[in-house]
């Protein structure tokens, strides 16, 4: 499919002709939407092999909405856990038009090629469900990347709140490690609440920005900025180089008043081009520094539990949730409660109380 937007594309396409697919055939096939379904240990065997098939018929199991399939897809993350957890997983935002993708091809054709690592690429795009496209989705780029054997792109889900997402990706994060990916990447688009529920879950927070343009129209909030464990300049090429340099210098100027993050690690300010394919064994090299620095203060680890933590409180929160909102006896006593509060014969406060008991006392019966 041709986008609209063609001159934006990293990749040349005379018109009239269909691009290359952005996601390998192989990973296509998994995310066909096919009801087959398998025993669990079709699929964990498949992960634990490295299958990029079986790997991505997984995740489409963790985005599934039916019953069955998260039941399938919980044991599977069960079975995938004491495999996990060995990856480097790196945060990546920025606002659309950054240059994140492009970023993302450089660097991870970097990786997979010269490092010979094996890199899955994952995002949160909470605005996917709304504009129906989504970020890594329906994108003519990262061509080079999405056909490497080592490589293994996966688009955001496209519906869901936001901390639906992140948990799905949470859970996704487990089976890419699984099956052996050592870095993850996870995209988002650096509009709003979507950076703190990726700075939840990775160990590395890289923020892209532009030189030239004023935080405010790049949108990054100083929340951010704060959040990142290194701000790069992109685009720093032609006659732009001189702006982020300056664009560089004043950045780390900013950086000074922030107050010292909880790692003890000093934000690092860097330039690249992802385009001319510039500083970017840099931002690699300065990437392990952290990973070696964190590990040597305990952060990294200590980072990771409290992230697990979090994790457990938000699945306890969902869960609950879930069984209460489901429950039939609820649903149908909510329906008479919102009548009558829109009637005033009850307040809400009393109508919340009073169904919170009334689950609360068939859980007991049960
Ligand atoms: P995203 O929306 O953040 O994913 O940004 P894209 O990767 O789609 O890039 C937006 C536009 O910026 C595209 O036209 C890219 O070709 C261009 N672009 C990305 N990186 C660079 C770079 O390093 N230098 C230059 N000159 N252009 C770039």
């Amino acid at each position: 499919m041709i986008k609209s937007n063609q001159n934006k594309s990293a990749l040349k396409v005379q018109k009239g002709i269909d691009p290359p697919e952005s996601i390998s055939p192989h990973i296509k096939k998994g995310l066909s939407h096919s009801r087959e379904r398998y025993p669990m240990n079709y699929y964990t065997n498949g992960i634990l092999k490295g299958d990029r098939a079986i790997l991505s018929q997984s995740i489409t199991l963790i985005e599934s909405t039916l019953h069955n399939d998260q039941m399938l897809a919980q044991n599977i993350i069960e079975a995938c856990l004491p495999f996990s957890g060995k990856s480097l997983r790196i945060g990546i935002t920025g606002v659309p038009g950054v240059g994140k993708s492009t970023f993302i091809e450089a660097l991870g054709f970097l990786l997979v090629e010269k490092y010979k690592k094996k890199l899955a690429v994952l995002a949160i795009d909470p605005s996917s469900a709304r504009s129906k496209g989504s970020i890594l989705g329906d994108k003519t780029r990262m061509e080079k990347l999405s056909v490497h054997s080592n490589a293994f792109i996966r688009p955001s889900p496209s519906a869901g709140s936001l901390g639906g997402v992140a948990q799905k990706t949470r859970e996704s994060i487990i089976l890419c490690e699984a099956a052996g990916y050592d870095i993850i990447f996870v995209e988002t688009v650096g509009v709003g609440q979507s950076e703190t529920a990726v700075h939840n879950m990775v160990d590395f927070f890289l923020l892209l920005m532009l030189a030239g343009a004023g935080d405010e129209l790049q949108g990054i909030k100083r929340g951010i900025m704060e959040m990142a464990d290194t701000i790069v300049i992109n685009k720093a090429d032609g006659d732009n180089i001189h702006k982020a340099q300056l664009a560089k210098s004043q950045y780390a100027n900013a950086l000074h008043l922030f107050p010292k993050p909880p790692s003890d690690w000093v934000t690092k300010t860097t330039i690249c081009s992802a385009i001319s394919l510039t500083g970017l064994e840099e931002i690699w090299e300065m990437i392990l520094d952290y990973q070696q620095f964190t590990k040597a203060n305990s952060y990294f680890i200590r980072k990771r539990e409290e992230q697990n933590l979090q994790t457990f409180n938000s699945s306890l929160e969902a869960n609950l949730l879930n069984r209460f909102i489901a429950d039939k006896l609820v649903q149908a006593k909510r329906k008479v409660l919102e009548k009558q509060i829109s009637m005033q014969q009850i307040s809400p406060y009393q109508a919340a109380n009073q169904l919170t008991q009334i689950f609360i006392e068939k859980l007991k019966a049960e």
